[in-house]
């Protein structure tokens, strides 16, 4: 069986080390000329932590990241509302890694490139359309040189993000990007240590919110590489986004700056962590609206191709990472038709509550909650909100995404 991949993103390069693992074949393809390390921070999650082991990378995932021990909720002026601990801290298997997307992509890349071979990641080849028959598919892709490439494959599988052209074709009628007003503005920055130099820490509301979490030890002794996103509503209402989504727009202080003043947390000078930050970027919270279809007898999609959602709650490269080891476990042994309907029966239903749950703000609704209840700030937690509440919103979204203690996959 060959498996035709479109995108060595984070999903994909997770599926082709699956399928490596499982000696099943297969050759990626992706759009950009060269595979850079680009982005800023993520979170691993440990059910994908646990994908990530199997592929024997978590040591060298360790020393390019941090492995977050602790996420606290406060409010704008830094009021604490509730700590969790996180990954191994809180009793589970595997850690959860704070890293920049851009490493954890590299990291991926020279795996797939030292175990499979240095050809079966392709830059430069731009997904153009496909054609399946009863026995096989036929991928066309734009190389580097202007020339259509043909592939000929077992079944295609679109991981080539949020544009996903493999999906345009799919589902032509689909309604689009939906953006929901909110602006993010991302960016990294050495700075120096917080806390214990492993606590992520989320602050204020939906409409106005910011994420601040270390990455990787600074440079310089003292500091840590920060991730920061500020979220701010500059717009009402569900609409299409004000521009076509890029993980490359550059953000500026005059947009940022009416919601980044509005943050008082003791020891965190929000305003100066982004005026020194040398350049951030600028995206619009989108998601879309979950397929309950993601493809055909013998074309899939994976990651943001199949699941686009708010980055809350930290799932989105999790998910695309258990989404390539789940459907490399469905590939091993079975006729490819029927693998792909069971890795769709079991993905479409998981990852569309998450995107659901996202647009009510996941697990970070705790903060909006308390926003909603004290907008200036409280003098007794309890008088807001009990624990029991607090903790049911949170520990609710970690089932349905899957990391729930008593919830680990197989
Ligand atoms: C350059 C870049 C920077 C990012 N930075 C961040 C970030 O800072 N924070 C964050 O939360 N998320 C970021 N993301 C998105 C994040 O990686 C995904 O949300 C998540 O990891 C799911 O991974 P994915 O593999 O589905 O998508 P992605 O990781 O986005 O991978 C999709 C891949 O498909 C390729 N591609 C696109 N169109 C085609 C085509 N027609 N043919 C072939 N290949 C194609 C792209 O070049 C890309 O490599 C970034 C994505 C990219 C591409």
């Amino acid at each position: 069986m060959t498996v035709v991949i479109a995108g060595a993103g984070i999903g994909g390069l997770a599926l082709c080390l699956a399928l490596e693992r499982r000696g099943i074949e297969f050759v990626a393809f992706d759009a950009a000329p060269e595979l850079k390390p680009l982005g800023v921070g993520i979170n691993i999650l440990p059910h994908a932590a646990a994908d990530l082991a199997e592929f024997d990378l978590l040591d060298t995932l360790a020393s390019v990241s941090v492995k977050t021990r602790e996420l606290r909720y406060v409010n704008k002026f830094g009021q604490h509302i509730l700590s969790e601990m996180r990954g191994r801290y809180a009793g589970h298997e595997f850690p959860q890694f704070s890293i920049h997307r851009g490493r954890f992509h590299a990291v991926m890349l020279d795996a797939v490139r030292q175990r499979a071979g240095s050809d079966r990641v392709r830059a430069g080849h731009r997904f153009e359309s496909f054609t399946e028959t009863p026995s096989g598919i036929v991928a066309r892709f734009r190389g580097p040189d202007d020339s259509v490439v043909e592939v000929e494959g077992d079944i295609l599988v679109g991981a080539d993000g949020i544009h996903s052209a493999v999906r345009s074709q799919l589902h032509p009628a689909d309604g689009g990007m939906l953006w929901n007003g909110i602006m993010m503005w991302r960016g990294t920055v050495e700075w120096p240590v917080y806390d214990e130099g492993d606590t992520m820490i989320v602050s204020g509301d939906m409409k106005e919110k910011l994420l601040y979490y270390p990455i990787a030890p600074g440079a310089k002794p003292g500091t840590m590489l920060t991730n920061w996103v500020l979220c701010g509503e500059i717009s009402k209402g569900i609409s299409a986004p004000p521009e076509r989504e890029s993980w490359s727009r550059r953000g500026t202080m005059e947009r940022a700056h009416p919601f980044a003043k509005n943050f008082r947390i003791p020891g965190m000078d929000v305003l100066a962590l982004i005026e020194a930050t040398p350049e951030f970027f600028e995206y619009p919270m989108c998601d879309r609206e979950p397929l309950s279809k993601w493809g055909t007898a013998r074309t899939t999609l994976l990651g943001d191709a199949a699941h686009p959602m708010y980055p809350v709650g930290s799932n989105g490269a999790a998910q695309s990472v258990i989404d390539g080891k789940r459907l490399a476990h469905f590939l091993e042994g079975r006729d490819p038709v029927e693998a792909i309907r069971q890795y769709e029966a079991e993905r479409i239903p998981t990852t569309s509550a998450i995107v659901r749950s996202n647009r009510q703000g996941g697990p970070e609704r705790v903060v909006d909650v308390v926003s909603e209840r004290a907008p200036n700030g409280f003098d007794r937690l309890e008088d807001i909100i009990s624990r029991e509440e607090l903790i049911a919103i949170s520990k609710g979204y970690a089932k349905m995404a899957g990391f729930s203690l008593n919830e680990q996959r197989a």
